[in-house]
């Protein structure tokens, strides 16, 4: 079996409360939506077909225990199910940073999600499979909102409040589009006494908003 693939990299993982950790990225080729700040786009197309075993070949060569599996958007190819269930067998802790629109129902259980919620800045609110929150699991999956002003800001704290979210997910990820201001959305988290996270995004800090494969 193989996946569409255009980038395999070992970096420092940038989000999530795995934050600052050695992580290995299979960075999955495709995305249906077009979030209008998508710093990803060149995943739309292009890519390579590549064999589950020169993915494992590779990462066995990272040597890195963590792995996280994103795009584009992951969970658009049908063979990425097996493939997470193989990582899981190889005794990979598996991250799937997913967009959010695709049901997460078939993803095996042993992986850890990172789900986004698009709020209306991204202009693809209405395509939220709001199914996915009933899923979360409280020890292992965490939710991120990517929020380009404070109009985003309320959104997210509406859907944290009506889904019970910070008691639902393991962290609630609150990350501001690289580049906007940020001391007005740090005060308003800071205010809003919701247990939920600021998520800066270490990689752009640490390479370059533009890099890739870091
Ligand atoms: S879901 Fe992710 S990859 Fe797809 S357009 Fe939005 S930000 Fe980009």
């Amino acid at each position: 079996m193989d996946l569409r693939l255009t980038e395999i990299f070992l970096s420092i993982q940038g989000e999530s409360s795995h934050a600052g950790r050695p992580c290995s990225f299979v960075r999955l080729t495709g995305c249906p939506m077009r979030c209008v700040w998508c710093d990803s786009e060149y995943t739309f197309t292009g890519g390579e077909r590549t064999s589950f075993d020169d993915i494992f070949a590779v990462l066995e060569r990272y040597g890195c225990p963590l792995v996280e599996v994103t795009g584009g958007e992951p969970l658009a190819q049908k063979n990425v199910f097996p493939f997470i269930t193989e990582l899981c067998d190889r005794g990979y802790e598996v991250l799937i940073e997913t967009g959010g629109f695709v049901s997460t129902e078939s993803v095996d259980e042993r992986a850890k999600i990172i789900l986004d919620v698009k709020c209306p800045a991204s202009g693809e609110a209405e395509r939220n499979h709001w199914p996915n929150l009933d899923r979360l699991r409280s020890q292992a999956d965490e939710v991120k909102f990517v929020i380009a002003d404070l109009a985003d800001w309320e959104f997210a704290k509406g859907v944290i409040t009506e889904y019970d979210l910070t008691n639902r997910s393991k962290e609630v990820l609150i990350s501001p589009v690289h580049g906007i201001d940020l001391p007005d959305i740090a005060q308003a988290i800071a205010a809003s006494g919701l247990r939920v996270r600021l998520n800066l995004q270490l990689h752009k800090y640490i390479w370059g908003a533009d890099a890739r494969g870091v």
